[in-house]
C-alpha cells in the first residue's frame, strides 16, 4: 500500500480500497446502445469476480487480469470509465479455476497488497456491486424474483403489480481513536484476534442514529469510556463485505474504563511508549491496509511527529 503524499498531512491517508481511478459514469448506466459500444472498443475490460469474492490478479505484473470485453452482454456489470476505457464485472462461480498459470485468485486483503492503489479499489468497487446482487435476488416486499436494471446497479420485482425497486446498499460503521487529551490513547483487541493485537474501537451504526452519537454509544458499550467531543477525520470503504467505515477522533471525558462483552481487552497506552512496545512484540498493531491503522498512526504523528510499525496482515472473515 503506498503513501497518500497528495493527502493533507492533517488527515489520515495510505489504506486500501481508498483512492479509486474510475469514472462512475452513472449516466452511461441506462445507455444501452453506448455500451454496447464500450463492450467490443479495444481498450474495454471485463473483471471476473468469483462467488466467493476472490478476484483474478496476475501477481507477476501485480495488476488486475481484466481480460477483454468480448462477452458482455445485458447481464454485465458496468464499473465506470478510466479515460477512454470501460470497465466491466461478472460474477463468476466459486469453483472456477484459474485460467492461466501466471494469474491468481486473490482475496481482497491478498489483492490490496499486490495491486496499485486505484486497482485496488476498483476490485473492491466490483466485489461490493456483485456481493449486493448476489443477495438481492428476490424481493423482500412480495418474494417474486428480481431483475437487474441501470447495468447492475438497480434491481427491480419481476411481479408489475408489486414493481419494488433496490439500490446497492452500503452500511456505515465508525471507526474512532480515543485519546484523553493528556497522551493515552484507548484501544481495543477482539477475542479472535492474534494475541497482543490492538486496535481502534469500530462498529455499525443504528437506525436513527448520527454518526457523533454511534461514536459515543460504541466507546461506552466496548469500553465503558464518555467520549465528549468527536472530530470526522476520513472514511474508507470496507467491503467485508458492504461497509464503510467513517474514521473518527474522540476525546474521553470520562467514565471508568470496563471493558464490554464483545472484547477481550480494552486498555489505555501510552503514546510515547508505542514505538517500544511494538518493537518489542508487546503491541501489534492492525496492518497498513486498514483505516484503523492510519487513525493511530495519525494520532502518533501529529504528537510526535514520525510514523508507527503498521502489523501483519491475516484474515479474519
Ligand atoms: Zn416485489
Amino acid at each position: 500500500v503506498a503513501a497518500d503524499d497528495a493527502a493533507p498531512a492533517t488527515r489520515p491517508a495510505g489504506y486500501a480500497f481508498a483512492r479509486g481511478a474510475l469514472d462512475r459514469a452513472a449516466e452511461l448506466r441506462a445507455d444501452a446502445a453506448r455500451l454496447a459500444e464500450l463492450a467490443v472498443a479495444p481498450g474495454s475490460r471485463l473483471l471476473p469476480v468469483r462467488a466467493d469474492g476472490r478476484i483474478l490478479v496476475d501477481t507477476g505484473r501485480g495488476q488486475l487480469a481484466a481480460q477483454p470485453a468480448t462477452n458482455v452482454d445485458a447481464d454485465v456489470t458496468f464499473l465506470g470509465l478510466q479515460g477512454a476505457d470501460a470497465w466491466f464485472a461478472r460474477s463468476v462461480p466459486a469453483d472456477t479455476p484459474t485460467p492461466d498459470p501466471t494469474l491468481r485468485w486473490l482475496d481482497l486483503r491478498g489483492a490490496a497488497a499486490t495491486l496499485p492503489a486505484d486497482e485496488a479499489a476498483t476490485a473492491a468497487y466490483a466485489r461490493a456491486l456483485l456481493h449486493w446482487q448476489s443477495r438481492k435476488r428476490w424481493c423482500g416486499v412480495c418474494g417474486a424474483p428480481t431483475r437487474l436494471g441501470e447495468a447492475g446497479h438497480r434491481a427491480q420485482c419481476t411481479d408489475a403489480a408489486c414493481g419494488a425497486q433496490y439500490f446497492p446498499r452500503t452500511d456505515p460503521a465508525i471507526i474512532v481513536v480515543v485519546d484523553d487529551g493528556a497522551g493515552r490513547i484507548l484501544l481495543g483487541r477482539q477475542p479472535s484476534w492474534p494475541e497482543k493485537r490492538y486496535s481502534t474501537l469500530a462498529g455499525f451504526v443504528e437506525p436513527g442514529e448520527t454518526l457523533e452519537d454511534a461514536v459515543r454509544r460504541e466507546v461506552a458499550e466496548e469500553s465503558g469510556v464518555r467520549v465528549g467531543p468527536v472530530e470526522y477525520l476520513a472514511s474508507q470503504p470496507w467491503p467485508f463485505p458492504a461497509s464503510l467505515m467513517l474514521g473518527f477522533h474522540g476525546r474521553a471525558v470520562g467514565g471508568e474504563l470496563v471493558v464490554g462483552s464483545e472484547l477481550a481487552d480494552a486498555r489505555w497506552f501510552d503514546g510515547a511508549a508505542l514505538p517500544e512496545l511494538i518493537a518489542s512484540g508487546e503491541l501489534t498493531l492492525p496492518p497498513a491496509l486498514s483505516i484503523s491503522f492510519h487513525l493511530v498512526d495519525h494520532w502518533f504523528q501529529r504528537r510526535y511527529g514520525r510514523h508507527l510499525q503498521p502489523g501483519p496482515v491475516f484474515a479474519t472473515r
